[in-house]
């Protein structure tokens, strides 16, 4: 084996999380801090759905990676491509590998774009995009931007999702606008979800009932995408389950969302909880590898059942880190992760309402002054100030 270096800590993926949990080890005290990231661009997520919604500019979105990366860190350009946790170490796509004492993985989410038919071949054209990539979030807004008239269609897949909410926001967005320039009345606008409510929680699922009804949105609930045809702009929509019903709904335009897993080398990796998702199988609340005790994860790529968000990671860095920290001192883990998560939900252009809840769907709201089940003015502030300011000058400097 090419063994090229061994790192005290090493870090597969420079995403949200990664620099995150790489800058609060470094301001710890830890020295050797390496960082696997293949990308040379960072990405602040959260903004596409603004993007598509035509609230904010791609580019703002978008940095160099190495803007972010803490300067004491070990950036390793490379992609990794297989663990073996027996040895400790990683090998990346060169085939060069690198040892650690403690090994944090958190590469993200895999968009199975390919599991829905019909659907990859036409992103991005004939009205059809997704704020979920960043080249196709601009697309989703010149959509918006040129329908006057016809039939608007918003899906949301079944299985876990990074930001479940993204899916319905951008529809509120969409016919926010539509209502303001006059033409909501000629346009069908429909949101087909898999659950039977668009919330969890019953006091937001009722907030958002009156949104859907205010826009005059017909509301698919327990369905699901199953096709899209481009060439009749229809897309086949199914109650969720085996044998469901499928009605055919045309489209002028299609806000998509592709249903998502653990990237494949993850899931085909020993540190997988093997299972259809094949997330990093991690105990939920230390967030340590539930069979190779030197391996922790976080984010996207995570076992854990929290709601998959950038709000969530700013909880869980502090834990992996302290966790880190305990167990090469050969200390008890203390840290606990209690599942807290935070879905900003755009109601329209200029109010959001702040979902914040645990594991155990108590909500649990930074701002107790303001009602988290009503959407709010001040929220949508946050959204598009506070927290990308938050994000890039305090989270990823280890700060927040
Ligand atoms: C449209 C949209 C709206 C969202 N809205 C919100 C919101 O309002 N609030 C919120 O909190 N969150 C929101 N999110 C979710 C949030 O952005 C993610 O949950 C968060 O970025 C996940 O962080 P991560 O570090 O796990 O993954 P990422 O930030 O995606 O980073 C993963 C990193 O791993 C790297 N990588 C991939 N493969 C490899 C490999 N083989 N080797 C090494 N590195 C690799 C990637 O290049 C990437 O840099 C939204 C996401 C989207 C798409």
């Amino acid at each position: 084996m090419n063994t090229t270096a061994k790192h005290k800590v090493l870090i597969v993926g420079g995403g949200t999380a990664g620099i995150t949990v790489a800058a609060r080890l470094l301001r710890k005290g830890y020295t050797d801090v390496a960082v696997i990231e293949p990308s040379d661009k960072h990405y602040y997520q959260p903004l596409w759905t603004l993007v598509g919604g035509g609230q904010a500019k791609a580019a703002s979105t978008e940095r160099p990676e190495a803007s972010v990366m803490p300067k004491d860190a070990t950036w390793i350009r490379k992609s990794a491509e297989a663990f073996d946790p027996d040895n400790n170490t990683v090998t990346c796509l060169d085939g060069a590998s690198y040892e650690y004492d403690v090994l944090v993985v958190c590469p993200g989410i895999q968009l199975d774009w390919n599991r829905t038919e019909g659907l990859e071949e036409t992103l991005g054209r004939d009205g059809v995009s997704s704020n979920y990539r960043f080249d196709l979030a601009p697309r989703t807004w010149d959509f918006i931007r040129d329908l006057r008239s016809g039939t608007a269609v918003f899906t949301v897949p079944t299985g876990a999702i990074k930001c479940a909410g993204a899916p319905q926001k951008i529809a509120y967005l969409a016919a926010d606008y539509w209502r303001k320039q006059g033409v909501l009345k000629d346009i069908d606008v429909h949101l087909v979800m898999p659950a039977p409510r668009p919330f969890g929680i019953p006091a937001i699922a009722d907030s958002l009932d009156k949104v859907i009804a205010g826009y005059g949105i017909h509301l698919h609930s327990s369905s699901e995408m199953k096709s899209v045809d481009a060439s009749v702009r229809k897309v086949a929509v199914a109650s969720v389950g085996e044998g469901g019903n499928e009605i055919k709904l045309p489209y002028d335009m299609l806000h998509a969302v592709p249903q998502q897993s653990a990237p494949d080398w993850i899931k085909s990796s020993p540190l997988s909880a093997g299972d259809a998702a094949g997330y990093v199988d991690i105990n939920k609340h230390t967030m340590q590898h539930v069979r190779y005790p030197n391996v922790f994860s976080l984010g996207d790529a995570g076992s854990s059942p929290n709601s998959k968000t950038g709000a969530a990671i700013r909880k869980q860095a502090p834990v992996v880190v302290e966790n880190i920290d305990a167990f090469l001192k050969n200390r008890p883990l203390r840290g606990s992760y209690d599942g807290y998560s935070s879905c900003p939900i755009i109601t329209s252009s200029h109010a959001m309402l702040l979902a914040e809840f645990d594991y155990d769907l108590n909500l649990t709201p930074s701002f107790p002054l303001l009602d988290p089940t009503k959407p709010h003015w001040a929220y949508w502030y946050l959204k598009k100030y506070g927290l990308p300011f938050l994000y890039w000058n305090l989270m990823l400097k280890g700060l927040a």
